[in-house]
């Protein structure tokens, strides 16, 4: 099911990849921000963040890339969890308003 969502997710993105890593799953570029999706299923996107895609790809450790690079980026976001939505939601939240209920 996670996979699921990151697949139709992917689609949405201008690039994709899936990585190599103990917690993240993937990472994508959303105009000029960055998703990184991670292994419990859930997605965060950070503005302007799509200059790191490549970092990170060729980082030999993603974990440690995304924690020095990645995570400091300002007015991130936790994103809804459900299948090709990538509407912000609260931290607390798992879905967005349209897929809540
Ligand atoms: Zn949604």
């Amino acid at each position: 099911m996670v996979l699921r969502s990151i697949i139709q997710d992917s689609e949405k993105c201008l690039e994709f990849s899936k990585v190599e890593s103990s917690n993240i799953a993937a990472v994508g570029v959303l105009g000029s921000d960055l998703i990184v999706w991670f292994k419990g299923g859930v997605a965060y996107i950070y503005p302007e963040g799509s200059e790191h895609y490549r970092g990170i790809l060729a980082s030999d450790s993603k974990g440690t890339y995304f924690h020095q690079k990645i995570k400091k980026i300002p007015n991130c976001g936790k994103l809804c969890s459900s299948a090709g939505c990538l509407k912000r939601v609260a931290y607390q939240s798992n879905r967005c308003l349209d897929h809540s209920f």
